[in-house]
Formats: C-alpha cells, structure tokens, sequence
C-alpha cells in the first residue's frame, strides 16, 4: 500500500518535529521526509539520528512538492516561516502545525497562505519538559489528545487527512473551535505552568539557608514543580504571549480563589479547606476513571 503522503516537510525539528519524524516513518505515512532546521547544528544531529531523508537550511527548498507541511517551531517564528513558504507551496497541499496555541496560528499564518493551498491548525496534546531532536521518541503520542481547529470553511479532505495521519501516530483527534481549545488550554496546560514556573521563582527566592533546605527536601511537593518549570523558556514565553487573553481570564478567577484560601486560613476555616480538598480529590479520581491520570 503507498503512503498517505508523499513528500512531508516538517519546519523545525525539536521535541515535537523529531517525534513526528519518528513515528511518521515507523508507520510507513510519508514517502519522503524533508527537514528544514535553520541551524547546522541540529541538521548535523538529524542526519546522525537518521530523521530525514532530505535537510533544508531554508524553509522554502523544504516544502517545494511537498503534500504536507507541518510547522514545529515555537509560535513566535510562524509568521516569518509563513510568510518564506507562501509562495513555495504546490496547490492542494496542506499546511498544519503542532503549536500549543490556536487562535494566533489562524491570526498569523491564515492571511497568507495561497489559494488552493489548505490551512488545519493543530495541537497534539503530548509532550515532556525536554527539548531537541534527540529528546524525541516516536510513542510520545500514543494514546493522547491530538486537537485539531480547522477555520470554517476548511476543506473536508484536508481535515480528514490530517486527522487520520495523527490518529496512525496513535493519537485520540477531536475537532473544535481555536477559541475553545485556547481557553481549555489556558486552564489545563498554561496556568499550571506559571504556577510552576512562580513557586520555583519564589523558592529560589528566598534567604540563602532556606533555598538550600528547599533543594534537600524537594520531595516534599515542590519537585513536581521543579520539573515542569524546566520546560523551554522560548516556547513557553511565546504560548503566554499568544494566549494572552483566555490566560489573564483564568488567572484572574485563581487569584480570586487563592485570596479566598488566604482568608480561610487566616481565620482558621477549616471546613472550608476541607471542603475544597475533598472536592479536588473526586477530580483526581474521574481523571483516573477516564484514564488521563
Ligand atoms: P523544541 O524542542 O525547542 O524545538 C523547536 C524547533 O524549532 C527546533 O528545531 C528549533 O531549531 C526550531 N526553531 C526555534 N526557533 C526558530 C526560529 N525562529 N526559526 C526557525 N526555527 C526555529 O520545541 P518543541 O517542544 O518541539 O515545540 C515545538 C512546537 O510544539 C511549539 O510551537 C510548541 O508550542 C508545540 N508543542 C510543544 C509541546 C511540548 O511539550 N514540548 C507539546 C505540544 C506542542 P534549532 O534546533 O535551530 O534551535
């Protein structure tokens, strides 16, 4: 049976492009893969790694008679890789990224891809705190959400290839609005990550002989912290930057919520504190139940 695609181009090729590499070829869904990476650095590691079979130092010699492209990079470089693809693009290809947001991809990329030429915005819903091609393993999907927001008006086909060559990655793929997934991301990915990234802010904060107690005893809590507030700097910057409006909203009911836990404990509520534990704890176990524990 041939591929379902011919020729993928993959623009940039970290933690999430090299996954992608990886399972696309393990799974037999592209005849050819061609890598752009901009620096010769990791086109070196990705030939010694075998992901390619065709390096690019320059977006637009990737994705010439390519039937689909797939934008890894961080956020904040899509609208100058947009804008050096545009006019390289063949008609009926299709144009999908994995970036963490998806209102700014549309606000971004959509003004400038060509007729002909089909936009499917796209989020797998996977990943680890580490970057890198080397990071990248080829399971890094299996079994996890991959959320796709194509524009209304985006052709059928094109969502349907696309969903189909992430549910072969081994993905679960549910199609919604970009708002919608912006605003659900804002709540279950970005707000616990600057809540990681303040308590180790605040930790290493703190007087000398405190700060080095804080590394001993890490266990304690703070070392989940730790090592989700070691993600990338630059991808997370730019998902705060992107996401700017649905992260304030959530942000501002939690400092609501975290000023009336102050109180509670300040005036010795501890029924209220209870109360609130023992409602958390039944979320922990339907996260079980629906196996996203
Ligand atoms: P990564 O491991 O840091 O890889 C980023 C890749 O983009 C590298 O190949 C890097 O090239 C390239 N790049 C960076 N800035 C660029 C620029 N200005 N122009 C061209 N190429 C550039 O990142 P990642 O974790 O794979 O994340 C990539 C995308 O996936 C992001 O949009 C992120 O929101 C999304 N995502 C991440 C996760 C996660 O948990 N990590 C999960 C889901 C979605 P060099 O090698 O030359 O630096």
């Amino acid at each position: 049976m041939s591929p379902p695609f011919d020729r993928v181009a993959l623009i940039g090729i970290g933690l999430i492009g090299s996954s992608l590499a990886r399972v696309l070829r393990r799974e037999g869904l592209a005849r050819h893969i061609a890598v752009h990476s901009r620096s010769e650095a990791t086109r070196t590691k990705v030939r010694e790694l075998g992901l390619a079979d065709s390096l690019h130092a320059t977006p637009e010699a990737a994705v010439a008679g390519a039937d689909l492209v797939v934008i890894c990079t961080p956020l904040s470089a899509y609208g100058d890789i947009a804008a050096a693809i545009a006019p390289h693009l063949k008609a009926g290809a299709i144009l999908t990224d994995v970036g963490s947001v998806k209102q700014s991809v549309i606000r971004d990329v959509g003004p400038l891809v060509p007729a002909g030429v089909h936009l499917v915005p796209g989020h797998p819903v996977a990943g680890t705190e580490h970057s890198g091609p080397e990071a990248g393993f080829a399971d890094l999907f299996r079994n996890r959400w991959c959320i796709l927001t194509p524009p209304p008006g985006t052709d059928e086909t094109a969502v349907n290839r696309v969903a189909d060559m992430w549910r072969r990655c081994g993905m679960n793929v549910e199609i919604m609005e970009a708002r919608h997934h912006d605003q659900v991301m804002a709540m279950t990915s970005h707000l616990p990550h600057l809540i990681a990234y303040t308590i180790v802010g605040t930790a290493t904060d703190l007087e000398g002989h405190i700060d080095a107690d804080v590394i001993k005893f890490a266990a304690g809590g703070f070392r989940d912290f730790t090592r989700i507030a070691a993600s990338d700097p630059v991808m997370w910057r730019d998902i705060f930057l992107n996401n700017r409006e649905a992260v304030l909203e959530m942000l501002g009911r939690l400092t609501e919520d975290l000023a009336a836990l102050q109180r509670a404990i300040r005036w010795g509520e501890g029924e209220k504190l209870q109360e609130l534990f023992t409602r958390t704890r039944a979320i922990r176990r339907s996260l079980i139940e629906a196996k996203q524990a």
